[in-house]
């Protein structure tokens, strides 16, 4: 994606670029196709306001430079309140036509192995960069310069939601439509089913890391297990937080934790649990969420999960 934006920067200024990119000859564990601006997980680049929030300001500041996958974003917006969320494959299509279609972007379907040595060059291979190009880059800057764990976004059928249960609406009702202010589905919990999540997520088996990845975890970015770890209610004051909600269907009654949904694609069919990194886990184990929900959460960094009616 960060290489996207660069060529057609330069590009856009007149200067011949040449994208390499590995995949399809070179699939990484999380990419699913071989188009450029692939997005591996959450398909939200979180808030678009740019008067109250530094990453709405940065939106705002791509849109002015005349960024490629801001315009690419706008084009493929589905509702998320007052966050940027994208239909991703489409997305991904249009970058890649984009990028082909531009007469001084050439794109090069090659790995490439080692730091080049004369020409100019922006190394913008992401968290996933191939292992010979990590060696390189690894021995250029010490190994201990890099950092990688992985995390994943379980997505889950719309059609296995019991919305008997669940009640669509924006935190605090943010957006300037009703399809904005209802954008996100909620999944409300009990103090006793938030309790049962916690004990089954704390006895849950844990994954062993791959090789490559280290346990470097950042605080902004935690797997819901660490975050459990650290303490029982730090979930429900981080991505499972109550606030700015009512139930539909039990007005009177404040759940004691949400978990959020939003929309995966345009079609409405998937969804995506919300603060998807942070919610997150390397547990193998099926865990019960117990707010009339089961997922599985699996290592695949796409997992197509299922919610199943209790
Ligand atoms: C499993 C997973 C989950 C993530 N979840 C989130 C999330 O929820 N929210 C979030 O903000 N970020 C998340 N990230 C981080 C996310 O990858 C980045 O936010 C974003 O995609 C990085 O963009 P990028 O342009 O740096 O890299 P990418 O979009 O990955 O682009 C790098 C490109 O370089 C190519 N490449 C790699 N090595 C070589 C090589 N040697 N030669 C040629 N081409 C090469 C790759 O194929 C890829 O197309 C996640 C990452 C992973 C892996």
């Amino acid at each position: 994606m960060a290489g996207c934006e660069a060529a057609w920067q330069a590009a856009q200024l007149g200067v011949p670029v040449t994208i390499y990119e590995m995949r399809p000859k070179v699939e990484t564990f999380a990419h699913q196709t071989g188009d450029l601006g692939e997005m591996v997980c959450s398909n939200s680049f979180r808030s678009d306001d740019d008067e109250q929030n530094a990453v709405g300001l940065v939106h705002w500041e791509m849109r002015a430079a005349g960024s490629l996958i801001m315009a690419t974003a706008d084009k493929h917006r589905i509702p998320a309140g007052g966050a940027l969320a994208v239909d991703r494959e489409p997305y991904a299509k249009s970058i890649t036509a984009a990028i082909h279609a531009h007469p001084l972007i050439n794109v090069t379907y090659d790995e490439i192995t080692h730091l080049p040595d004369e020409g100019q060059w922006i190394v913008a291979t992401g968290p996933l960069t191939s292992g010979a190009l990590a060696e390189a880059i690894q021995a250029e800057t010490g190994s201990e310069a890099l950092a990688f764990f992985d995390a994943i976004a379980p997505i889950i059928y719309a059609d296995s939601i019991d919305m008997s249960r669940a009640w669509m609406q924006s935190r605090y009702d943010k957006g300037e439509t009703e399809e904005e202010r209802t954008a996100y589905l909620n999944c409300p919990m009990s103090k006793a089913q938030y309790e049962a999540f916690i004990d089954a997520l704390l006895e849950a088996e844990k994954t062993e890391f791959k090789p490559g990845e280290t346990a470097g975890y950042f605080d902004g970015c935690l797997p819901i297990e660490v975050m459990a770890e650290r303490g029982r209610e730090t979930l429900r004051f981080g991505p499972m937080k109550p606030v700015g909600l009512c139930n539909a269907h039990d007005p009177e009654n404040k759940p004691y934790a949400v978990v959020q949904l939003r929309r995966d694609n345009a079609l409405g069919k998937l969804f995506n649990i919300v603060g998807s990194v942070r919610f997150s886990t390397s547990a193998t184990a099926m865990i019960s969420m117990v707010c009339s929900v089961v997922f599985i959460a699996d290592r695949s960094a796409r997992a197509v999960c299922r919610i199943f009616r209790t």
